[in-house]
């Protein structure tokens, strides 16, 4: 993102701010490029989404802001800017008081999340007297008050049930319930819906919108599928192969795509198709930080310049692409 787009935000409603981030996997010998100069920002309150197929680097970046990488993950570059504070310089102490209080996250999988020999309801109190000084008793109370706002139907009962006596949908809630008991600024939804049926699908999405709503938070969805999104987010950023393709307000990318990737995107989520499964593997010449635009081997638009790393484009107040097809626009 350039420096002109980064001061244009007011500061005081940005909450957080990526800077050209840039992370390597080390697998034996070899290294991954899995992030690539992405940049965005998360003003208060708003939600953005961040969409892309499988590998294209969208877990990397969310691990990334908490620290919450595996060990073989390496920022190379950039900077995470939390309220002011980079957090890749911050210490274990201030990110572990910043995780879970400041920044909640959910992922796809609810049950992989909570303790299966524990009861739901401790496991949602267990975090309140994490970070809050105050006694069990009032936290249990404080659960049973959250899971009834995470629409836990018969909050008092379910608050005594095992993880395996919970329907996906029931263990994505108390898992969000998990994720928002101490009210964070920011909630990190990595998939959250993906391994949920439709209808559940939806409900959940209502929950986070209006979570987003009635609290204030800011919140960061990650799908594969933009139709998912289109209802919840207020800003887009498509990335594609460890890199950001497109970032625009959400109608925007709804009404006027202009990156090819955003547009394939587009088709494939009202076709119904899955682009999950399209590539679960890219070929390493793309995911390395080789020149060229990294879709001009699927892109349509396909041109001599495209062998060039295409530069950011800025469309109008606040979208950006990174294409070829538009640098006369600018
Ligand atoms: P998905 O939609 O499948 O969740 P994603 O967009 O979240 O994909 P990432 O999981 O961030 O993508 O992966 C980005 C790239 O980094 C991929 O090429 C992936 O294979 C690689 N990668 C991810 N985690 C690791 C790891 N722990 N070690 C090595 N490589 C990894
Ligand atoms: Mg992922």
């Amino acid at each position: 993102m350039t420096l002109t787009m980064i001061e244009r935000k007011n500061s005081s409603k940005l909450l957080l701010s990526v800077q050209n981030l840039k992370i390597q996997y080390r697998k034996k010998n070899e290294y991954i490029e899995a992030v690539e100069d992405v940049s965005f920002n998360i003003d208060r309150g708003k939600v953005v989404a961040l969409v892309g197929e499988s590998g294209s680097g969208k877990t990397t970046t969310a691990l990334a802001i908490p620290n919450l990488l595996p060990a073989n993950a390496i920022i190379k570059e950039g900077v995470i800017l939390y309220k002011g504070k980079n957090l890749i310089q911050a210490t274990h102490e201030e990110l572990r008081a910043i995780r879970g209080k400041e920044i909640g996250m959910v992922f796809q999988d609810p049950t992989s999340f909570l303790d299966p020999l524990m009861r739901v309801g401790d496991q949602v109190a267990e975090v309140i007297v994490k970070h809050e000084s105050i006694k069990k008793k009032e936290a249990i109370l404080k659960a049973k008050n959250i899971l009834e706002k995470m629409r836990v139907t018969e909050p008092e009962r379910i608050y005594y049930y095992y993880p395996h006596q919970l329907s996906g949908g029931m263990a994505q809630r108390v898992v969000i319930g998990m994720a928002i008991a101490c009210q964070p600024s920011l909630l990190i939804a990595d998939e959250p819906t993906s391994n949920l049926d439709l209808t559940v699908q939806a409900q959940i999405l209502n929950l986070l919108k209006a979570l987003n709503h009635e609290l204030g938070m800011s919140i960061l969805l990650i799908s594969h599928d933009l139709g998912v999104v289109s209802g919840i987010a207020d800003r887009v950023v498509i990335m594609y192969a460890g890199r950001i393709m497109e970032e625009g307000d959400v109608h925007s990318i709804f009404k006027n795509p202009r990156h090819p990737y955003t547009r394939a995107l587009l088709v494939a989520s009202e076709l119904g198709e899955d682009m999950v499964k399209q590539q679960n593997d890219f070929p390493s010449d793309l995911l390395s930080s080789s020149s060229g635009c990294c879709y001009r081997h699927k892109c349509p638009y396909v041109m001599e310049r495209c062998k060039e790393n295409p530069i950011e484009i800025l469309l109008d107040q606040d979208s950006r692409v990174y294409c070829w097809l538009y640098s006369n626009e600018s």
